[in-house]
Order: C-alpha cells, then sequence, then structure tokens
C-alpha cells in the first residue's frame, strides 16, 4: 500500500482497465459473447485491483472492482433485489486459501471458524421468490442491485418448484442457486452450432446465460436448462436454519434439488482434501464447476463477516487452474463441412490439456484466425473450453518465427478439387460442388447419426467404406443395403452378425417420425429445432414439398432465408430423385400437423429488418414479429410500416428514409414487442434510428 499519487499515466492506465473490464463484463454477462479467456479477464481485474489498492485514490466508486456483472439488459422488465447477489472472491492454491482465511478471523476476531464446501456450479445465480410458498417471481444476478425479471423463462425449469414442497417456510422467502446448462447437452449444442456454422459458447454458463435470457420464454422452454438451489437469501419472518448444511438439507425438504456433494470441514487441510476430492469427482458429474466453493458453514459467523464491495468475507471461490497452455502450431488444414463450408482447424504439437492429449484445435473461420493474428509456425495458447473442444486462444507474438504470412482459407477444395467461394454473409468459404465426396461422407455420417436417423453402426469409419465400396451413392441408397448382403459381407470387420445388426438398425430408421427425417436430410440451415417445425406444419414430405417459399415462410419461428433455403433444396432434381426413392423405400413417416394460433397484435403490419442486432439473429427477430401476427419482407416499399434499424445497416435504411419509412431501434422493437399495441397504434416509442 502506497500514499503516494498515482501518476498520470497510472491514471490513465486505470482508466483503460476500468473500460476493458465493464466492455469484458457486458460481453461476457449480458450477450454471452466474451472475446477474452477468462484467465486473460482475471489477469486485468487483478491489476486494477492492486493498482488500486497501491494507491486508494483510483478506486472510484463505479470501478468494477466495486461491483457484480452488469446491468440489466434492455427487453425484461427489473427486479430489485431486497439483498444483493454478491460476487466471490478467488483463490487459485493452497497459500491464497490461506491468506482468505486469516483475513476473514482477523476481521471477525475469531480464532477459526468451520467451513463447508460446496460445488461450484458454472452457470448463472438466480434469485426465486415465494409468497405464501408459491413461486412468484425471479430475477438474474445483474449488477447485484437490479436484474433481470425472467420469471415465464424459470417457470420452465422442471427442477424449480412451483409452490414449495412441506409446509415451514416464512410467508415471504427469496431461495437463490445456479441455472445451468447440462454437460451432454452443452457439447450436443455447440456441436450443432458448429455444423451451423454458428458461433459457439465458450463455456456452459454462457450457454445457459444465452438460453434463460431469452426474450421468448417458448425458446427458452426447449433448452435443457436445470437448477440447484444453494441459498436462502431474504426473508421476511419465520425460523432460517442455522448452519449452511441445515440450509442445504432446507431447500431439499421445499423441493429443491441441491447440488449432489457438499462436505464439511474443520481446517484447511480438510478443505485441500475435499478440494482434491472434487478434482476426481468433476470427470463424472454430468455438468460443468469451475472449482469449489468454500463457505462459514454457520449462519452467524456469515454475518459477522459481512461483505466488503463485492465480495463475500465468508465465502470465497476455489477455482480450478485455468486449462490452457502452449504449443507450436504445426499446420493450418480444412476439413469439408457437410453443406460444403471449408473448415479450418490447426494441427498442434501434441500437449496436455485439462487432462487429455491434444493434437487438434478447431479454428472457427477465417476472419476469426485473420482477427487473433493465427499463423502457422506460430506458437499459440490453447485451452478447452468448458471441457469439451480444444480451442486456440491466440499466438504467442514474442515467440513468432521469421517467414510467416497471413492465412487464407484455399479458394479450392481438397476434396474435389473444385473452385470454393466466400460466402459474405456467413464469413464461411464454401464449395458449391453438389457431387463432392467429402460433403457426401460428411452428409452420410450426419444422416446415421443419434438425433438424425439413428442408425447404429454406421458411422465415420462404415460410411468410408460403404462410399468407397460404391456401395451408397446418396443417402437413399442405404435403404437398399438389404439386398446387398454379400456386398457387405465382403466389407472390412463386416461378419454375418454385423450385418445383420445393420440391416435391422436400417430397419429402425424406416420408422424415424418426419422432424428427425427433416434434420437428418441435411438441409442448409434447417437444425433440430428447424425440422420439428416444419414437420408440426406439413405433417408429411409430400406436403413440403409442394409449398411454396410463402407458406413455409408463414410458419412461426422460420424466417425468410431459411424458407427460400428449405424450397430450393425440394427444387433440385437430385433431392427430389432422393426424396422418391426413399418413400419407395417405405421411409415416409406422416404426422397430423400442428397448428396453435395464438394472439394476433402485429397482424398487417409489414416490417422489414436491416443491419446486426445485438440481442437476436436477424430470423429470430423475423420470427418473433411473424408469431405476432405480423408480416416480414426483405425490401422497404411504400408499404412497409417500419423498418427495424441494427448496426451498419444497409442501403434499406436510405430506403426507408427516401420513401419516409418509420424507422425503429433493436431498444423501439423490442419495447414494441413487449407491448404490442404500439405498433397497432402506429405510436412506436420517439427517436431515431
Ligand atoms: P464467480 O463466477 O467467480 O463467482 C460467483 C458466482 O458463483 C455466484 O454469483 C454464483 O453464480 C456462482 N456459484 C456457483 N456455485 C455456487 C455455490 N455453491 N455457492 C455460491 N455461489 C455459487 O464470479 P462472477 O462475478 O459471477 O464472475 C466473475 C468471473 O467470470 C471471472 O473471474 C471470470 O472468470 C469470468 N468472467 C469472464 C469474462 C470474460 O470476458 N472472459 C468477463 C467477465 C467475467
Amino acid at each position: 500500500m502506497s500514499d503516494s499519487q498515482a501518476s498520470a499515466e497510472t491514471r490513465a492506465k486505470a482508466e483503460r482497465l476500468r473500460q476493458e473490464i465493464s466492455r469484458h463484463n457486458h460481453l461476457y454477462f449480458v450477450l454471452a459473447k466474451p472475446e477474452v479467456t477468462d484467465s486473460e479477464y482475471d489477469r486485468m481485474f487483478r491489476e486494477l485491483v492492486d493498482l488500486e489498492l497501491s494507491y486508494p485514490e483510483l478506486a472510484v466508486p463505479d470501478s468494477p472492482t466495486r461491483r457484480v456483472g452488469a446491468p440489466p439488459a434492455s427487453g425484461f422488465a427489473e427486479v430489485v433485489h431486497p439483498l444483493p447477489l454478491l460476487s466471490l472472491s478467488n483463490v487459485f492454491d493452497r497459500e491464497e486459501l490461506e491468506a482468505w482465511y486469516r483475513r476473514a478471523c482477523d476481521y471477525g476476531d475469531l480464532k477459526g471458524f468451520d467451513l463447508i464446501c460446496e460445488l461450484k456450479i458454472d452457470g448463472l445465480a438466480v434469485s426465486l421468490t415465494y409468497e405464501d410458498g408459491v413461486f412468484v417471481r425471479g430475477g438474474t444476478r445483474g449488477d447485484g442491485e437490479r436484474g433481470e425479471d425472467v420469471t415465464a423463462n424459470l417457470r420452465t425449469i422442471r427442477s424449480i418448484p412451483l409452490r414449495l414442497h412441506s409446509g415451514g417456510y416464512p410467508p415471504i422467502v427469496e431461495v437463490r442457486g445456479e441455472v445451468y446448462y447440462p454437460a451432454g447437452a452443452f457439447e450436443q449444442l455447440n456441436r450443432e452450432r458448429e455444423v451451423e456454422g454458428e458461433p459457439l459458447y465458450v463455456n456452459p454458463r454462457n450457454a445457459a446465460s444465452g438460453a434463460l435470457r431469452q426474450l421468448d420464454s417458448r425458446v427458452t422452454a426447449r433448452r435443457p436448462l436445470d437448477f440447484f438451489a444453494y441459498a436462502i437469501g431474504h426473508a421476511d419472518g419465520g425460523d432460517l436454519p442455522t448452519t449452511q448444511w441445515d440450509t442445504l438439507e432446507q431447500l431439499k425438504e421445499w423441493g429443491f434439488h441441491t447440488p449432489p456433494w457438499a462436505r464439511r470441514a474443520k481446517s484447511l487441510d480438510e478443505v485441500l482434501a475435499a478440494f482434491d476430492e472434487v478434482v476426481e469427482l468433476r470427470k463424472s458429474l454430468d455438468f460443468g464447476i469451475d472449482g469449489i466453493v468454500v463457505k462459514a458453514d454457520e449462519r452467524r459467523v456469515a454475518l459477522r463477516l459481512g461483505h466488503v464491495a463485492r465480495e463475500p468475507r465468508w465465502a470465497t471461490a476455489f477455482k480450478f487452474a485455468a486449462e490452457q497452455v502452449t504449443t507450436v502450431l504445426k499446420e493450418i488444414r480444412v476439413n469439408v463441412g457437410r453443406t460444403g463450408s471449408l473448415n479450418p482447424y490447426a494441427v498442434l504439437e501434441p500437449v496436455f490439456v485439462g487432462g487429455v492429449m491434444v493434437s487438434q484445435a478447431t479454428l472457427h473461420n477465417e476472419d476469426d484466425i485473420r482477427r487473433k493474428d493465427i499463423r502457422q509456425g506460430d506458437t499459440v495458447i490453447v485451452q478447452r473450453a468448458g471441457e469439451v473442444i480444444p480451442q486456440v486462444v491466440g499466438p504467442v507474438l514474442e515467440k513468432r518465427p521469421p517467414g510467416t504470412v497471413e492465412y487464407r482459407v484455399p479458394r479450392e477444395c481438397p476434396s474435389c478439387g473444385q473452385p470454393a467461394v466466400r460466402d459474405e454473409a456467413e464469413a464461411v468459404v464454401r464449395c458449391v460442388n453438389a457431387k463432392c465426396p467429402a460433403q457426401f461422407h460428411r452428409l452420410l455420417e450426419h444422416f446415421a447419426a443419434r438425433g438424425a436417423m439413428d442408425i447404429e453402426g454406421l458411422g465415420v469409419k462404415l460410411s468410408a467404406e460403404l462410399i468407397a465400396a460404391g456401395l451408397v451413392h446418396d443417402i437413399a441408397d442405404v435403404f437398399a443395403l438389404e439386398a446387398r448382403r454379400e456386398d457387405l459381407l465382403q466389407l472390412d470387420r463386416m461378419g454375418e452378425k454385423s450385418v445383420d445388426n445393420l440391416i435391422q438398425a436400417i430397419r429402425g430408421a424406416q420408422q424415424r417420425p418426419l422432424a428427425r427425417l427433416l434434420y437428418a436430410l441435411g438441409i442448409p440451415h434447417v437444425g433440430a429445432e428447424t425440422a420439428e417445425l416444419l414437420a408440426g406444419k406439413f405433417g408429411s414430405l409430400a406436403s413440403l414439398q409442394s409449398a411454396t417459399i410463402e407458406q413455409i415462410d408463414e410458419v412461426e419461428g422460420i424466417g425468410p432465408e431459411i424458407a427460400r433455403n428449405v424450397a430450393h433444396w425440394f427444387e433440385a432434381r437430385e433431392n427430389q430423385d432422393v426424396i422418391g426413392r426413399l418413400v419407395a423405400a417405405g421411409v415416409n413417416p406422416v404426422e397430423a400437423p400442428r397448428v396453435g394460433p395464438g394472439p394476433r397484435p402485429f397482424d398487417g403490419k409489414r416490417f422489414v429488418v436491416t443491419g446486426s442486432l445485438e440481442r437476436f439473429t436477424r430470423s429470430e427477430a423475423q420470427s418473433r414479429i411473424k408469431s405476432l401476427g405480423g408480416l416480414v419482407s426483405g425490401s422497404v416499399s411504400k408499404k412497409t410500416d417500419f423498418v427495424v434499424v441494427g448496426a451498419e445497416p444497409g442501403s434499406k435504411l436510405d430506403d426507408a428514409n427516401r420513401l419516409g419509412v418509420r424507422t425503429i431501434t433493436e431498444e423501439q422493437f423490442v419495447e414494441m414487442l413487449n407491448k404490442p399495441e404500439l405498433a397497432r397504434a402506429g405510436d412506436a416509442p420517439a427517436g431515431r434510428a
């Protein structure tokens, strides 16, 4: 600690750090799209804390070191927390843990105190208010004082009791805990996003946050979110348990799931033993954790210790070491995705990270590689994000060898040698040869995968062999394999038994429901969710095949781009041929169309969306408009009622101004979604876009 005045340079540095940290808080907590790794963020945060300790005049009241998270996002109503929801201090080793414990004892004038260790769930904190035992309101942590009202979304999570079980609860009680995204589902989500060319979630917390903070609770309901309770916050009357251990018991009696592991500890040695236990346990958990939380067990001790700025003194997070290492990136290669996208990946000098040996890592796309300036030959930082997919974080520039060059995805398909073209809208380079063998290989794997047609035994290897042996040229050929028994027996390691099993599995696949089949066909941009929507509306292949772009576009949740893709896919002669042969082979599921008319407050109103929005993808915004009965068009005309203007709008904004069509900002659009009568009254909230 120093009493000297900070120099102008130090003050400027602190200001820069404050701005950077606030920006990353917004990216991480509000947009769920962090740009830096947690350890980079933690390093900046610590640097600012150290500066503020050395020069107390730099610790301004609005410094991010004194605040939790980020203010609530617009688009949600606000909840005010009766007691603030805090963050936690971090420790990474025994020494830091001892220092934390010593500070707490000194502050509370205590010789020592009993501890409890809990799993630190990698999700997002929420507060649930129960009045007379009934769930009435739920909010995110937000900036600790005020959060976003996500009551409707929380109601979709089945493990949150809508009414407390057993009696004995205070008339008003606030339960706190963590909403999380289960690990298996998280991996699946990222796999799907990768196939769809969407950015991956870096950890389960971001995925949970993205899913919970949806403006449309039907979208949240489709995500497999879950909840663990770990604290009682504000309580109006009633007796509360006197220890944290008993609090967890009480929460269970009220019907909550609490994290499946906790240990009481009477010494720091016992805490360290508990930590080691969790390092092992972690591998078998179906949810992400990033360490343990060490808390004072007795409530009276916690009350005595209180909190400082954004952190309680009575608890700390004992976090796992960051799972990042450096290694040499030997080469950047590309593989061909099922829709022809050339996906770059890094071939690494093998390295041990996050408990496994890694020799390859994803590199998203050309723009991302350029933005991070990753080059062949670089020493790079590699991390295992959310314990799943290894990622290259960036180069260590000091170690860059001479003669490296900026990377460019090849403009020639490595599989078929045909020219590949860059799709500017998606920043993807694509092989456009419909007969490209690599694309077909990926498609066949996808077709047979779990979640699609689920043909057990037809994996990566067998797909490749079937193609190489000329037994399968398109996916309809799969259903003709039963007649090629002798040929199948010639394949590598295919005995009578495995051929029987394969044929059985193919027969089973003939019965898959329509949504699964539509997803399996690999129509560009048709993920599992869009396939459900299409199946629900059209009920059969024949009916979807004869649908016009406009009819597909009318489906709630489907935007014009997807509609165009689907219609074009069904128009292509080779696809019609495949469908015809699938139907002839008995693969023709039929379902009764599901129709569900909702209120249509935007009825007859025409919208155009231009530029990029922060809170929605273009198609999400369009489907929200349509779900309220509005019409979406691709270009501005005199008939357009509203043009929703995002960042970097195109010529549509000029058209709107020229034609005198009303423009609204994203914020005004969100307000309109919440109060659709604004659109009817022609009374959009004032303001310029
Ligand atoms: P935190 O995640 O380190 O700890 C506090 C949170 O732990 C609580 O709010 C609660 O949600 C959670 N928690 C889980 N299990 C718990 C349990 N059993 N008992 C109590 N709480 C439990 O702190 P934070 O303020 O939420 O986030 C800060 C961290 O987030 C940073 O250290 C960094 O790792 C990350 N971050 C990253 C970026 C980035 O850009 N990469 C930006 C901001 C924050």
